[in-house]
């Protein structure tokens, strides 16, 4: 046999044992479980084939079950977790900007990112935005398992109103029929998932005023890509804003509503009409937290997740311009107003989805704390970032919760979540599709891992 093809033939076992789903069978035993919906199981038994779960049982009465054995006595077993709302790095510049005339998209900044969710216990993204050409081949990519990388949904580019939110990287439809043809290209050449639109007349703080899509185009345009089989979201920020969309037809929100305390009534109405909405609690509360709080970027999650001298500039540089804008103090007073608003909604029985609008595994953790700190149960958190972000995505049938016939999906943790969120962080290993994730195999930005867990 010739060299070559040796090390070619072991380049490809070695890419196989990364990637492919199903190398293994596997029993996870006396585990306690929290499935992303029920209260926590103890002393649980979940059997792994291939890619999908095929055993959920008292370990008590588990018996015939094959595979590796893994003792999950003292430990927690609950799903991946979700973070349905992210614009991948990479496809921007590290200001959020979009650059694309200045530059092509960033392709190791994005695996990057991807890597640090895996690491975090993420391994469900929906993005929702970003630049065509950075994102779609990503999303091949991780289908074709050639990549490390959490599941990846997207919308490609969004669509907007000319001139309104988002309009940098969105189609730009400004009526129904003369620019339907822009609309059946993004649908055949960018498949979304679901796809984004924009509702907002608020440049944000104290930011001039944007253009807004009229409400009966939004309605076409709903209604247009649900033909297809095609899920939408919308971006909104104020109360007004999301009835409209809801009554135009969107499946979901991307945002809670951050612009003012809502009222009894649309607590009640989000309550019955449960339209899942994104948390999106970080992008906002992160400027203030730089501000107030660097020292967050020494916990081993972001050590890990972003690269040194990064960290370094974020605190130095990226500190000393975030102190200084208005932006911060005032992201940081609509924050608790957005929680206490999270909050109602999920107590009147809303769905609450996670999501960040950030890029990194991290920021779904810190999602996390935001949820308990606005006074949601940790139980009911793992619940929104698990199960009810599969509802939003209209994937409830094939992720979020543990049971049989599901992907799975998984982290083992070594603490309890429920009763310290911060547990969620206590990562053993993250399984993705019936494979075990190798830490020390993930591109992170702050340098390689070791390995948490190695299934020995
Ligand atoms: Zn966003």
């Amino acid at each position: 046999m010739r060299p070559g093809f040796i090390f070619v033939a072991c380049a490809m076992a070695q890419l196989m044992s990364q990637t492919a789903a199903g190398a293994d069978n596997w029993v996870i035993e006396h585990v306690t479980l929290i499935d992303g919906t029920h209260a926590p199981q103890p002393d649980m038994t979940i059997a792994i084939e291939g890619e999908r779960i095929t055993a959920v049982t008292p370990s008590a009465i588990a018996h015939g079950l094959k595979g590796r054995r893994i003792d999950g006595k003292g430990k927690y077993l609950m799903p991946g977790l979700m973070d349905v709302h992210i614009h991948l790095r990479g496809g921007f510049d590290v200001n959020g900007k979009v650059d694309a005339e200045l530059t092509p998209p960033n392709r190791e900044d994005g695996l990057a990112a991807l890597a640090s969710f895996l690491f975090a216990g993420v391994t469900t993204v929906f993005d929702a935005g970003n630049r065509a050409e950075h994102i779609l081949p990503l999303r091949a990519d991780e289908r074709a398992g050639k990549i490390l990388s959490p599941r990846i949904f997207a919308t490609g580019n969004l669509v907007t109103y000319p001139g309104s939110h988002g309009d940098r990287i969105a189609v730009r439809i400004s009526d129904f029929e003369k620019d339907k043809a822009l609309l059946d290209k993004h649908i055949t050449e960018q498949q979304p998932d679901i796809l984004k639109l924009t509702l907002e007349e608020e440049g944000w703080g104290s930011r001039p005023m944007i253009p807004l899509m009229p409400v009966d185009l939004l309605e076409k345009i709903t209604r247009y890509y649900n033909q297809h089989g095609i899920r939408t979201t919308v971006h909104v920020s104020s109360e007004l804003r999301s009835l409209e969309a809801i009554y135009a037809g969107v499946d979901t929100l991307a945002h809670p509503v951050i612009q003012g305390p809502v009222s009894d009534s649309f607590v009640k109405l989000m309550g019955a009409k449960k339209i899942p909405f994104a948390s999106t609690l970080t992008i906002g509360e992160n400027y203030s937290r730089l501000a107030e709080h660097p020292e967050y970027l020494d916990q081993p999650l972001y050590v890990a997740s972003i690269a040194a001298a990064e960290r370094e500039q974020l605190k130095t540089k990226t500190r000393a311009e975030w102190q200084a804008r208005p932006w911060t103090w005032w992201m940081k007073i609509m924050t608790p107003i957005a929680e206490e608003n999270i909050r109602k909604i999920q107590a009147a029985g809303g769905i609450v989805a996670c999501g960040t609008d950030q890029s990194s595994g991290p920021a779904t953790q810190r999602e996390l704390e935001l949820l308990v700190a606005a006074g949601i149960s940790p139980l009911s958190v793992i619940q929104i970032a698990t199960y009810n972000s599969a509802v939003f995505l209209g994937k409830a049938d094939q992720l979020g919760s543990v049971e049989t016939g599901k992907l799975a999906d998984l982290v083992l943790l070594s603490k309890d979540p429920t009763v310290d969120i911060n547990n969620a962080k206590s990562i053993v290993f993250v399984m993705k599709n019936g494979e075990l994730i190798d830490e020390s195999q993930l591109p992170l930005a702050g340098g390689k891992q070791k390995r948490r867990f190695t299934g020995d």
